[in-house]
């Protein structure tokens, strides 16, 4: 049987438009989820807030039609645990299961192979990343050499692909539900997208909010990224779900967009070693993890200049 995503699929050209907001969503913890808590986000709109160790969050929409799962988490264990999360939430009556991956990181798509054989749609840059064997292997053993207990579990990180790739908009219907998957073009990696719950004022925004996180440019454009968070500050929706770390209303980007200002100083002042150390504890952010993360990221700023 043919699968019915391709009846719910439309390519759209002009900008996602802003839905009113209808206050603050109140999150509701549904229960513990392996290594992280599921919440209650919206009418249709779930999340999976992960610990530290469990690294990226994910999402779970629910319409009368389908099922939407937005990344599949660290492992396949957890990405099995977020798939019975999902049919839980979803209770009776048949859906299709859908899956996206947010970008090709392996945080985000180890989980991928409880969902073979699904539907699965990211950016054509992430599907056609995904695609290759060695994207795969490089970041299993990436993941796996600097987190050792990880090695076991990723042996069993299939490889599975998704199988639509699109650039721009691409408007989901879900049945009473839609959902907006907005490629952003290079911004945390060439081939980021985020995903909007109009209905719900909800975004998924994957890894442009690291929240209490430093977050990774390797592969990066900063000025893409910047737009995007100002763009997404604009939106004013009522609970953004940020790649890592807690999520929450418009304040969670501005904080995260005011941590870029405060590394983009940084850079300009030419703090290193403990002059930075000093200017990081006096931050707001003196307890966010990854501090190892700065000085490259402050590298990558200088060289481009920004
Ligand atoms: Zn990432």
């Amino acid at each position: 049987m043919m699968s019915i995503v391709f009846s719910m699929v439309h390519q759209r050209t002009d900008p996602p438009a802003s839905a009113a907001s209808a206050g603050p969503a109140l999150p509701q913890s549904l229960r513990p989820v392996e290594q992280g808590d599921l919440l209650k986000i919206g009418a249709a709109s779930y999340c999976v807030l992960s610990t530290p160790e469990a690294a990226a969050n994910a999402g779970i929409v629910v319409g009368d039609r389908a099922i939407l799962v937005v990344d599949t988490r660290l492992s396949p264990s957890l990405g099995a645990d977020l798939k019975a999360a999902a049919l839980e939430v979803a209770g009776d009556g048949e859906r299709e299961l859908l899956f996206v991956n947010t970008h090709a990181h392996g945080d985000h798509i180890f989980g991928n192979s409880q969902f073979a054989g699904l539907t699965g749609i990211s950016t054509r840059f992430a599907q056609d990343a995904l695609a290759r064997d060695e994207t795969w292997r490089r970041s299993i053993d990436s993941f796996s050499s600097r987190r050792p207990y990880l090695r076991e579990q990723l042996e069993g990180a299939a490889q599975v692909a998704p199988t639509i790739g699109f650039d721009g908009t691409l408007v989901l219907d879900l049945g009473g539900v839609s959902v907006e998957l907005v490629a952003l073009g290079k911004a945390h990696t060439p081939g980021d997208l985020i995903v909007r719950v109009p209905s719900d004022n909800v975004v998924y925004t994957a890894d442009l909010l690291y929240n209490g996180h430093w977050p990774v440019l390797t592969y990066g454009d900063y000025d893409t990224w910047m737009k995007w968070l100002d763009l997404l500050i604009a939106d004013d929706q009522d609970y953004y779900v940020p790649g890592h770390g807690p999520g929450g209303g418009v304040e969670v980007v501005q904080t995260v967009r005011d941590s870029w200002s405060f590394l983009l100083e940084q850079a300009r002042t030419g703090h290193e070693g403990a002059e930075l150390a000093q200017a990081l504890d006096a931050s707001p952010y003196s307890d966010w993890l990854h501090r190892e993360r700065i000085p490259g990221v402050l590298e990558l700023l200088r060289e481009r200049n920004v």
